[in-house]
């Protein structure tokens, strides 16, 4: 069975350089592989979908998310908090009034709001669990991206030890003991983790935040159990210069420098935000090719600042994007995120403007990144960092893993170059096809079977269900 994409106006590859855009205008799928690009006659009986006046995007790949979030967005609380206020505030204060039904709900609005940005992996850093938990949120998280075909990385996030912000709090927010987590690492290893490359269920070790979640020695075993298990490891580093005070009053070490003590570095590792680095620390991640979740919407909603790319890229760090959960991020699709990521490092390099009489040589932060780079993190570079070896690209060979858009809002409307629309322009194009192994999961925009209004009904009742039951 084989499935042609015919006549798109353009095609981004995700490729780095002159292999960044291709000519086409066709594209085969066959046995959800891209099997030729260029221009290709219709075989018989062969499905169609019609690209012509559409943009053709390798589909997204989200390396950071929290979508237990989903149903948090815009808490009031926590709306103008810095980090640490902002943790209390909103995910630590709602934690323990989740249950099964309305942690299932937001998974499932994380996951559509991805799908219809044109997203076909996720790695959702899920923290919520805790000792006798009567849900199982880790099975909750496949089984609702099973039920939509996409690409699910689970990153088994928890704390072994309690930060002083968790302090005196309930059942929900007390550790598990190390020794239960090293066990559900092995379980969900054991049940869920496909280590094929058209694989939709991975297993990651995550800790939640590495300077605090765990004791030095069980972060080490846990580097070690990842290793032998053959998974990814991941965590939060460095979102603020909290994380370099803290670092060096409790460790007398950098950030990065205690992730190199405990075996955390390395190209099956990669953190959530790295805003805040001394440049000896990108030094050590680029040598040791430890990658970046770049979350830019997040960082921007809570003040911390902008992760510097260029620098970060130079010394040889993978860049990938992530959404980070939308209780910091009310955008949480991977246009939007783009988009913002475009607009961000242009900006921040901007920023950095001298006067020319005070020596400054300024040229301005334009060529900080193209849409190209863009597409290309949030793309090649995800798959790379998740150690998905034929998603993220297109290109004979690869998944299909395609996202066609259809730029049909006014918004799109007079683009002399069409093909950087859906990044260039922001907002969420519509979607003509999203596919993910070559089986359509989006279609004319909408996830058949799904009733959106019943969706948006749901998550009213569960807001105010969770807003009831929060802590005061
Ligand atoms: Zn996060």
């Amino acid at each position: 069975m084989t499935l042609l994409i015919r006549n798109a106006h353009a095609i981004l590859t995700g490729l780095p350089g002159a292999a960044s855009r291709h000519a086409g205008p066709d594209m085969r799928i066959r046995d959800g592989v891209i099997e030729a690009m260029g221009a290709l006659s219709p075989l018989a009986d062969e499905r169609i979908i019609d690209a012509r006046d559409c943009v053709v995007y390798p589909a997204w790949v989200n390396t950071h998310h929290h979508l237990f979030q989903s149903l948090l967005k815009g808490e009031p609380q926590g709306l103008n908090q810095s980090l640490t206020a902002w943790l209390s505030a909103t995910p630590y204060r709602f934690r323990a009034a989740f249950d099964e039904s309305t942690f299932r709900l937001a998974v499932r609005v994380g996951l559509i709001e991805l799908l219809r940005s044109g997203c076909a992996t996720v790695a959702d850093h899920n923290y919520l669990y805790w000792p006798d938990m009567p849900f199982d949120t880790s099975d909750i998280i496949f089984s609702e991206g099973e039920a939509l075909g996409m690409r699910i990385v689970l990153c088994r996030g928890g704390a072994t030890q309690s930060r002083a912000i968790e302090q005196d709090l309930p059942l929900a927010l007390r550790p598990e003991g190390f020794d239960a987590y090293m066990t559900d690492v092995e379980r969900l290893v054991g049940r869920y983790h496909d280590s094929r490359p058209e694989s939709l269920r991975r297993v990651v070790m995550a800790p939640t935040t590495l300077l605090h979640s765990a004791p030095g020695a069980q972060l080490r075993e846990m580097a070690k159990l990842a290793r032998r298990l053959g998974i990814r490891l991941h965590s939060h580093l460095s979102e603020t210069v909290d994380y370099l005070d803290a670092a060096r009053a409790k460790f007398g070490m950098t950030p990065v420098q205690f992730c190199a003590e405990h075996d955390w570095l390395g190209s099956d590792v990669w953190f959530a935000h790295l805003v805040k680095l001394l440049p000896e620390e990108i030094t050590l991640l680029g040598a040791t090719r430890t990658g970046i979740a770049h979350c830019p919407q997040s960082n921007g909603r809570l003040g911390s600042g902008i992760a510097d790319l260029l620098a970060l890229e130079k010394a040889g760090v993978p860049v990938s994007l992530g959404v980070d959960g939308a209780a910091s991020n009310e955008a949480a699709d991977m246009q939007s995120e783009a988009h913002a990521a475009w607009l961000l490092q242009r900006a921040r390099k901007g920023m950095l403007a001298q006067p020319r009489y005070e020596g400054g040589t300024f040229e301005g932060g334009a060529d900080a990144a193209t849409i190209e780079d863009v597409v290309r993190w949030g793309s090649a570079g995800g798959a790379q960092i998740l150690g998905l070896s034929r998603s993220g690209t297109l290109q004979p060979g690869m998944l299909a893993d395609i996202a066609v858009y259809r730029l049909d809002d006014p918004r799109y409307f007079g683009l002399h170059d069409m093909a950087i629309g859906p990044v260039a322009c922001g907002g969420r194009a519509s979607l003509k096809a999203l596919l993910i192994n070559g089986r359509m999961i989006v279609e004319n925009d909408s996830v058949p079977g799904l009733d959106l209004d019943a969706l948006r009904v749901d998550a009213m009742a569960a807001v105010k269900t969770l807003q009831q039951r929060a802590l005061a």
